[in-house]
């Protein structure tokens, strides 16, 4: 979210903090008692159980850990764990309320700025936003358990089966498109529903969700969660038109000319980036894309119940070190893999996934292979992938990215055996929209270039979440939306 909208909320923040309440429950128990508790563990299934099934691996906190938790948390005069999130949730807010096991208003009160907690409980990077900034870590101690918590109040008010739907009071009759429905198409139109303007968000694909349906797998983000989410919109009178591509089923222009007075376009990095080296057409060669979407929203794991076929592979390795790395690899072992491995270009400390995901993976025997890089994919003489031949590398002085740059190591090739191999080296926005949208401006990656206010060159076309930043992360996605909903306002309501 924008500077501005952020200051704002963390003044409503040192205002709920000074409630009475607040003061009472802080000084019920000595700072220095609270920090001395230990960081509460979150209930999760066995390696050895959960590596061969597609349950989620992790079961969340009861209700008395989550009110230890809560309990560890100093309420401190200046939260720098909000400035840590990208949408500002209330985080003392919601977790004072917890303490008091007042749990569904906690939900309340982080949904006033986070609508998907179940969701970002599950996913976010915690550990580089909000727990990254907790003043415990200062204190060489560890962070309180955000994530955690957010996750088990979402689910609580779940479960509980009392989702409050906000009232609309302003209902317009003005239209709004919003192209793709992952977390920023479901934010933006949310919010916008929420402002009483009619919605419809228009996704290629047959089910609605983005990469919270077709990415990240079942095991760490269960389907119905998501859905719940979208039918929860829907509650709030956003319209949802699947198998629907923008650009090729209607264009931008032409859903202009059917009444759309505003557009948004959250259609996300789908491109795969390959690593164009010799073999990649080879049978048993994956983009990641490519695998779990079979895998999640083709449901392959089911096969033959659900008809889409999928190399399982005995041995597979998956090339990068990023969160799609990590959940193609743990999905080939689920499928049935004796072998499933990393090969990443850099060490542990580069590896961008998150740290969860990656001690998950170490847990249910997923091998790393550090400082190894493919350069050619081998055919088994039948057009089918039977190894990778690979360099080793060493790393040298930090690239643009920050990271120690990798440099191969002459003679030193070798050959890995597999039957099965995933590229996961991230993705690209597909070039469809601005090649079928005159006067879109696109940076030189393909990103839809925006103003300050997610603006594109066109006016009244905003664009937000991976198809402007290229990959990145929910909240991120979900910040941009919201963003975007104050300025598609704003600029409905300047226009004639
Ligand atoms: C496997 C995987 C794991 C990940 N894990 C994490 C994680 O743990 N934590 C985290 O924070 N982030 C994670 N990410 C990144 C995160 O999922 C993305 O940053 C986020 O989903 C981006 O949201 P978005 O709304 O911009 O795009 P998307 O989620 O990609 O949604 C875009 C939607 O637009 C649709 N679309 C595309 N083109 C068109 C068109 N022409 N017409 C209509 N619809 C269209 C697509 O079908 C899609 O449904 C992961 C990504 C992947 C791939």
């Amino acid at each position: 979210m924008s500077k501005e909208n952020i200051d704002k909320i963390i003044q409503e923040i040192n205002i709920e903090r000074k409630e009475e309440w607040r003061a009472v429950l802080r000084k019920s128990i000595r700072a220095k008692a609270r920090g001395e508790v230990d960081r509460h563990h979150m209930i999760e299934r066995e390696p050895n159980v959960r590596n061969k099934v597609f349950e989620e691996v992790n079961l969340g906190y009861t209700e008395e850990l989550a009110i230890a938790e809560a309990k560890r948390c100093l309420d401190c005069p200046s939260p720098t764990c909000v400035q840590g999130c990208p949408v500002a949730v209330k985080i003392p807010s919601f977790i004072k309320l917890v303490e008091e096991r007042k749990f569904l208003e906690a939900a309340k009160k982080i949904k006033e700025t986070n609508s998907f907690p179940a969701v970002c409980g599950r996913v976010c990077p915690q550990e580089d936003q909000c727990e990254g900034n907790c003043i415990y870590i200062k204190m060489g101690k560890p962070p309180i358990a955000i994530g955690h918590l957010e996750r088990f109040v979402a689910d609580y008010e779940r479960n509980a089966g009392k989702i409050e739907k906000p009232e609309i009071k302003n209902k317009k009759e003005r239209k709004i498109a919003v192209v793709g429905s992952g977390p920023a198409g479901l934010a933006v139109a949310g919010d916008l529903a929420k402002m009483g303007y009619r919605v419809t968000i228009f996704e290629a694909l047959h089910e609605p969700g983005g990469v919270l349906i077709y990415g990240i797998p079942e095991f760490r983000l269960p389907k119905s969660i998501v859905a719940k989410e979208i039918d929860y919109l829907k509650t709030l009178g956003v319209e949802i038109v699947t198998d629907f591509v923008v650009g090729r089923t209607a264009t931008i222009e032409e859903l202009k000319e059917e009444g759309y007075e505003a557009f948004f376009i959250g259609a996300g990095a789908g491109l795969p980036i390959m690593l164009n080296i010799p073999g990649e057409n080879l049978n048993g060669v994956y983009s990641s894309n490519e695998y779990l979407t079979r895998v999640n929203l083709m449901k392959a794991y089911k096969f033959p119940e659900f008809e889409t076929p999928i190399a399982k592979g005995k041995r597979v390795a998956v090339i990068g070190g990023g969160n799609t790395a990590m959940d193609s690899v743990r999905t080939s072992k689920r499928l049935g893999a004796d072998k499933s491995m990393i090969l990443y270009r850099r060490t542990k400390k580069e590896m961008p996934a998150r740290v969860e995901e990656i001690a998950h993976a170490e847990e249910e025997g997923i091998e790393f292979k550090y400082l190894t890089q493919p350069i050619r994919f081998v055919d088994d003489g039948n057009g089918w992938l039977k190894g990778i031949e690979c360099v080793k590398m060493e790393l040298g002085e930090p690239d643009d990215s920050g990271r120690r740059r990798p440099i191969p190591i002459e003679g030193s090739n070798f050959i890995i055996d597999v039957d099965v191999a995933i590229v996961a080296l991230g993705t690209r926005p597909n070039p469809l929209i601005p090649t079928t949208t005159p006067g879109l401006s696109t940076k030189r990656r393909g990103e839809i270039e925006v103003k300050d206010n997610l603006e594109t060159s066109i006016p009244g076309v905003f664009a937000g979440g991976d198809v402007m930043r290229g990959g990145a992360t929910v909240i991120l996605a979900m910040g941009d939306g919201r963003d975007a909903a104050i300025a598609i306002d704003e600029y409905l309501s300047n226009k004639k």
